[in-house]
């Protein structure tokens, strides 16, 4: 194993919420440093083109719909295997089958308001940083 980069957001239901605070502080006690974080609110076509892959699923427009309802914020996260040990921090897509002391299981409201973030592959993590951060801010 060694050192890697994965991205992660706090989605506009966590946000709102008040929770990103506590969501920031489970993120670091799994170990992770943040190389890069910042609020921003992403336009209908920034949604539509970080979600591209889901472009054809049914839950597609009520997920730009969601991510794009209230500020997010997006983080540049390091640890070793960082993206698998985020997802595992996060759980299941659904807090339904969230295992306990996950943040999915926490937090989220349902499949969709599902508080956070985390890219699934070395080169969505890429992508998905590259979409948010440049080159300077990942140092
Ligand atoms: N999503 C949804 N309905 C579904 C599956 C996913 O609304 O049946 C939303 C949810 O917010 C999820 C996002 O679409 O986090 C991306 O889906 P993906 O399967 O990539 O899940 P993730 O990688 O976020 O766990
Ligand atoms: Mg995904």
């Amino acid at each position: 194993m060694s050192v890697e980069r994965t991205f992660s957001a706090i989605k506009p239901d966590a946000v709102a919420a008040g929770q990103a605070g506590e969501i920031l502080a489970m993120i670091q006690k799994a170990g992770f440093r943040i190389l890069a974080m910042r609020m921003l609110r992403l336009t209908d076509s920034e949604a539509r083109g970080f979600y591209a892959v889901h472009r054809v699923r049914p839950f597609f427009e009520g997920l730009v719909k969601f991510m794009t309802e209230g500020p997010i914020i997006v983080m540049a996260l390091e640890r070793e295997n960082a993206i698998g040990a985020l997802r595992e921090v996060m759980g299941a897509t659904d807090p339904a089958k969230a295992a306990e002391g996950t943040i999915r299981k926490r937090f989220a409201s349902n499949i969709e308001r599902n508080c956070i973030h985390g890219s699934d592959a070395p080169a969505t993590a890429q992508t998905e940083l590259q979409f948010f951060f440049s080159a300077a801010d990942l140092l």
